[in-house]
Parts: C-alpha cells; structure tokens; sequence
C-alpha cells in the first residue's frame, strides 16, 4: 500500500561508452568474454525461480566459431510449460498487489547493475553469443536495456497519474489493473534489451511471465534472469523456457489463462500464432491483448539535393552495423541519377576498408551472422542476384562458413524496383539500390510505398525542405519510423517510439507508454459522496 506520491529519481538515457584501446571498460568486457570462452555453462530453465535442467540439451555454438560450444541448454517436456503456466498463475497475486514503487525499485536496480556491475558480462554474453561487436553489444545489451528499465518506470507512474475528470460530489477514478491471466513473450535473437523488453514491460504493470527465446538468444537471456534475480524479482514473475517453439507454444495457447502475447520475430511466425490463438478464442477467459514486432524491407531515399558524404554514410551504417540484422536495417536504397557516380565510387572506397571477423578485435566493423541457416538463406538471393540479368553485385558478394558465419557487406544494383531483394526481408548484409532518373522522384515515392508488404523504418536524405515535405506525405503509412536526414536505425527507449505497421507488425511502440497501456485492463471507479435517497427527478414533481 502506497503511503505517498512518490517522486522518482531523475535520470537521461544511458551514455554509451566508447570501448577506445586499452580503457578499462574495453579491457573488462574482454576478460569476461575470455572467461566465458573457456567455461562451459549448463543453462538452466528458470521456473518458479529455481533452476530447472533436463536430461535433452542442445550445445550453444558461437556464431563466428561454429566449432566452439560454450554451453548447453535444456530442452523443456510438456510438464515444465505447464508448471511455468503455474508458476506465472501462482506469483500473480502478491506481485500486482505490490503498489507500483516496490516494482518500479526492483527495475531501477536492474538498471544501475546494468549500468555497473552487470554491463560486462551482459555484453560479453552478447557478443559472444549473437556476435556482436563491441559498439553494438554496449548500445544493445547494455544502454537500451537500461533505459527500458528506466523509462517504462517513468511510463507506468504517467499511467497511473492519467486520471479523469470528476465533477461535484463525486470522485471518478481509474485503476489499472494488469491483465486477468498470464503473458507469453516470444523473444527474437538480435537484441538482447527487446528480449529482456518483452518481459519487463508487462510484469513492471503487474503482469506475470512465461518467457521463450530464441535458441540463439539463449545465453544471454541467462544473464538477464541472473540479473533480474539480483535486482530482486520474485520468484515466479517471469519464468524461462527453452525448446521446440510449437511444442511449447501449443501448450500455452490452449490455457483458458493466456491473456496476451508479447512477440518480436518475423513476420510469418506471427501470422501463425495469430491464427493460432483465433482458433482458441473460445477458450480463453478474455480477449488475450496481441503485440508483435516483426519483419521490415527499410529503405533509404537519396534526393538530388542529399549530400554524398552522408548517403554514404547513412547506407553503410544503415544496412551493414550487426551485418545487417536489426529489423530497421536498410535493405533497399533509391538513389537519385545525378548522385550515383559519386555514391557508388565514395561506397566502394569506404566498403574496402572494413573489416569482418571475430566481434573480440575491435577492428572489426562487422562479424558473423547468427545461425547456418540463416547463412544459407542470404547466400541463396547472393547466388541468384549472379545470375540475374537485370542486377549487377558492385560490392561484395562472398562468403565463407568454414570458420564462422561470414558474409561480406554486399552491394546489389537493380534495374528492376521489384527484384526480389528490393521487395523481400533478407536479414543479412545485403543492400539493393535503384538509380532514379532525377526528375521522378515524385513517382519513386509511390513506387517505395507499394514495393514490400512492410512499413518499419524509412529515411530520406534531402537538403531541399519541399521534397522532404512529399516525401512525409506520400510515404506516411510506409513507415513506422521515419528518418530525415538520418540512418533508419537506431532508435532510442523514450525518444523515438519504435515499431511500424502493414506487415511489420501492431505498431505499439515499445520504448513508449503506449506499450505499457497493452498491458493494462482499467477499472472504472465512480464514487458518489451524497448519493440520491428519492428516485424521482424535479421535472416530475
Ligand atoms: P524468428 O521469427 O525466427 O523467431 C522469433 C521467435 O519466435 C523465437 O523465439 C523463435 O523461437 C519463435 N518461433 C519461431 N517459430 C515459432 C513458432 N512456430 N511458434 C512460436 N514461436 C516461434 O525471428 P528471429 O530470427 O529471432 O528474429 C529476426 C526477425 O525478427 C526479423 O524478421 C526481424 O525483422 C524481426 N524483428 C523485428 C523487430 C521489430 O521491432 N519490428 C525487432 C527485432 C527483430
């Protein structure tokens, strides 16, 4: 029970640190990673908040080493999701009866063992394990999960204060109440914070958790839970699953319990749960509240007026950083004609000098993708993208899995706007460009819009005002998140909502107090102080 308003602790986003040669912080996440290196952990479940390990396990294989195990994981039977559904259900009552501050101090402490004792291990964990290099384990593991920690805080008390009106004698309230039920989160493996993100949000309203990841996420969602453990989350509030996705996903949707799904992932795994829990509709006790963040075909639009130099840039940060694997990457670029000699010759230049490897030598711009499968996915459109008459590779276009996951930055040129690299999600570093004649740029614009079923993230380089003015006209629903001037990735918890519409998902802009409303079903409360005693009205007498 609340005895105050309480005021929270002043704080911005977290600040990333630079990893420069030889500094402290560069030299702990490298000791940490060497430790991780040689120790091999038995992952566990954690149900109930004990450690539960099965007799099945797959090894954790590392993304730039694929011949290096530096663990293994326990697969689940039926049993244990069913005793996860329980133990969600049973740590219910106690945690949404815990007024908000005690929950909000539990996340607040996560965050500033994230942002100290924490911070190594997590991004070691996540380099290590989804190979990331230094930069983008620190803006990932690290400053986004921190300020998902912070700012959803700052979030739930802006809910709580959104209060309606009353009038004369009469006291009207609005209680948010979490969802009746548990929440299932579907965790994707390319950032460590959305997968932590998708269990916090929900349980910092009150709400408990099962949590499945992804296989390739597994070690560092560990870290998380150890973290979350230490920060003192109660046993039960969020419980930790590993296994065959539909096996475990089939158990969960069939409890009457299930009240909301919590997903980032792609586009078609979505689509299945969605018709999955339309088929169980009958069984649940409320509508279940569905979340999902999924795939994206991001583009980047270069208009005659852009600045080369920062074409350039926006394209080699945009499409290649974590080669090429966050959902905002941009993966088509349309380049206006009286720009391209130039771009083309500045990208080849700043193409040569990257570097791809193992994410441990912090010369490395870019390191493994994450899985064989993946691998072998993106080597398929590079096979075909040779073959076709109508694209010419004009940078990169190699790879090798002999060691580790490796792809070279590739560049595609196409004569045709809906090759099928302009149009599908790849994942990988690949980026296709269009050269348009410069005077069309009005109808590139629609042709952008209908290209790709997705709507995440998009950017325009531009230094004439009215192009950028059409450009956020008739690319308004193309994307979620839209950049003028800028690379389409990248957002920050609390200064640019993320999440984007059409096929890329429910829009419900994690990093946002928009999220946090999902996860609340609020009760009414009229309190009237001098109740009618007559039910007759004047007019009658
Ligand atoms: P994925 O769809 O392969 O897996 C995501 C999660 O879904 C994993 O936990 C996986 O085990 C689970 N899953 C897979 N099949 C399932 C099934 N049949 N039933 C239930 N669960 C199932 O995605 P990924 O490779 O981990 O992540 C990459 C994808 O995520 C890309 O499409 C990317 O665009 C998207 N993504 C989107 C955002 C966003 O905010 N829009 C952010 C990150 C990633």
């Amino acid at each position: 029970m609340s005895k105050g308003f309480f005021k929270l602790p002043n704080f911005n986003c977290e600040k990333v640190k630079s990893y420069k040669s030889d500094s402290n912080e560069l030299n702990d996440v490298i000791q940490e990673y060497q430790r991780m290196w040689d120790k091999k952990r038995e992952i566990p479940m954690i149900i109930g908040g004990s450690e539960v390990h099965t007799e099945k396990k797959n090894n954790i294989k590392v993304p730039h080493n694929h011949k290096h195990t530096i663990g293994s994981y326990s697969i689940a039977k039926k049993n244990h999701v069913k005793d996860a559904i329980k133990s969600a259900l049973d740590a219910k009552k106690k945690w949404e009866e815990l007024s908000w501050e005690n929950r909000a101090s539990i996340f607040l402490k996560a965050a500033d063992l994230l942002s100290g004792p924490f911070r190594s291990k997590m991004n070691a964990s996540t380099m290590i394990s989804q190979s990331k290099s230094f930069h983008q384990a620190e803006i990932d593991a690290a400053c986004e999960m921190i300020d998902f920690f912070r700012f959803n805080v700052k979030f739930m008390t802006e809910i709580y204060h959104d209060q309606p009106e009353s009038s004369e004698k009469i006291w009207n309230k609005l209680e948010y109440r979490p969802l009746e039920g548990f929440i299932y989160a579907i965790t994707p493996f390319n950032f460590t914070s959305i997968a932590a993100n998708l269990c916090v949000a929900p349980a910092m309203m009150g709400n408990t958790i099962v949590w499945k990841p992804s296989e390739n996420q597994i070690y560092s969602a560990n870290i998380i839970m150890d973290l979350l453990k230490e920060s003192g989350l109660p046993d039960g509030v969020i419980n930790l699953i590993y296994g065959d996705p539909n096996d475990i996903t089939d158990e969960i949707l069939s409890s009457k319990y299930f009240s909301g799904l919590h997903f980032t992932g792609s586009t078609d795994v979505f689509k299945g749960l969605w018709k999955k829990i339309g088929n169980n509709i009958n069984k649940y006790i409320n509508y279940p509240r569905i979340v999902g963040e999924t795939g994206g075909k991001d583009f980047i639009i270069a208009h005659s007026s852009a600045n080369v130099n920062q074409v350039v840039a926006g394209i080699i940060r945009g499409a290649f950083e974590y080669q090429g694997q966050k959902c905002s990457a941009a993966s088509r670029a349309y380049i206006s004609s009286n720009l391209w000699d130039e771009v083309k010759d500045k990208l080849i230049s700043e193409l040569n000098s990257i570097k791809i490897g193992d994410p441990i030598d912090p010369k490395n711009f870019m390191n493994a993708v994450i899985s064989e499968k993946s691998f072998d996915k993106i080597k398929k459109y590079i096979i075909n993208a040779k073959k076709d008459k109508d694209v010419e590779i004009i940078f990169g276009g190699n790879y090798s899995k002999k060691v580790g996951f490796f792809i070279e930055p590739t560049v595609i040129v196409s004569k045709d706007p809906k090759y099928v690299t302009m149009t599908e999600e790849l994942f990988g570093p690949v980026i296709t460009i269009y050269v348009y004649k410069e005077l069309n740029f009005d109808s590139i614009l629609s042709l952008i819009d209908e290209t790709s079923i997705y709507a995440l993230t998009g950017a325009i380089f531009s230094n004439d005002r009215y192009s950028i003015d059409l450009a956020l006209q008739k690319l308004k629903n193309s994307a979620g998140n839209f950049y003028i001037n800028d690379k389409p990735t990248g957002a920050v918890v609390s200064q640019q909502p993320f999440g984007g519409s059409r096929s890329s998902g429910t829009n419900d802009k994690a990093g946002s107090k928009l999220n946090l409303l999902r996860w609340v079903s609020p009760r009414t409360i009229k309190e009237n102080f001098l109740p009618a005693s007559d039910f007759r009205y004047p007019f009658m007498e």
